[in-house]
């Protein structure tokens, strides 16, 4: 699909006031530390290295801008949860994170994407529930690694312990590639989702 096939960088923020001008529809993806999201949004993207994630905790985190074909944009939020991240870190996660949703921007929806091996954290959980009744999908990733069953088993313990949508993925066989493109020129065909911003304190 178009959309997603010229995506260019377009502004890396690390506060309220570096973020890009609102306007155009914005697609957030979130997700713990690891799990996936940059393989995801570059295997969305068509492009190998285009999300990239620094390994080394207490790095600053920004969240980042990719622009689409259209104009519409992809917003990778910085990931969460890492096991070493200093404490004021978290804080900073949750500072620019809940600016960035607290702010009146055009949010379709936001992507939370997870190790389909280990799915609905409590961090998870906990952002689920910061989000309110945003647009989400429930990527969940690493397909690859697990057998039919424990992928339909993971499936079930989503969809039990959440009504939100869920979509197996693997980077790497590529599995629920197009699956989520169309699901998300869906969103961005529905348009702005959030009408009223979620509420803040994860
Ligand atoms: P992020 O921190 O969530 O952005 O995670 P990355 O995209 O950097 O991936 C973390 C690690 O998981 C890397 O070693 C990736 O190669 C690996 N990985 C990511 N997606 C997949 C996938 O779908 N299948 C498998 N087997 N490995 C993956």
């Amino acid at each position: 699909m178009k959309t997603f096939s010229q995506a260019v960088f377009l502004a890396a923020a690390g506060r309220l006031d570096d973020l890009p001008p609102p306007g155009p529809p914005e697609l957030a993806f979130a997700g713990r530390s690891n799990v996936g999201k940059s393989s995801a949004i570059n295997a969305l993207l068509g492009r190998k290295r285009l999300a990239y994630t620094s390994k080394t905790p207490g790095r600053t985190q920004t969240i980042n801008f990719f622009e689409l074909a259209g104009g519409a944009r992809l917003v990778d939020f910085p990931g969460y949860g890492f096991a070493r991240v200093p404490r004021p870190l978290r804080a900073q996660w949750e500072q620019l994170v809940g600016d960035y949703l607290g702010a009146d921007r055009a949010l379709v929806g936001v992507v939370v994407v997870m190790d389909a091996r280990h799915p609905l954290t409590p961090l998870d959980r906990q952002l689920l529930g910061w989000l309110g009744d945003t647009r989400v999908l429930l990527l969940l990733t690493k397909a690859d690694k697990l057998g039919r069953a424990e992928l339909a088993a993971a499936l079930k313990t989503v969809s039990a312990a959440s009504r939100r949508e869920a979509l197996l993925f693997s980077s790497v066989t590529r599995q629920g590639v197009e699956e989520c493109r169309g699901l998300l020129e869906q969103w961005l065909a529905a348009g702005r989702w959030n009408k009223k911003p979620p509420a803040k304190g994860m």
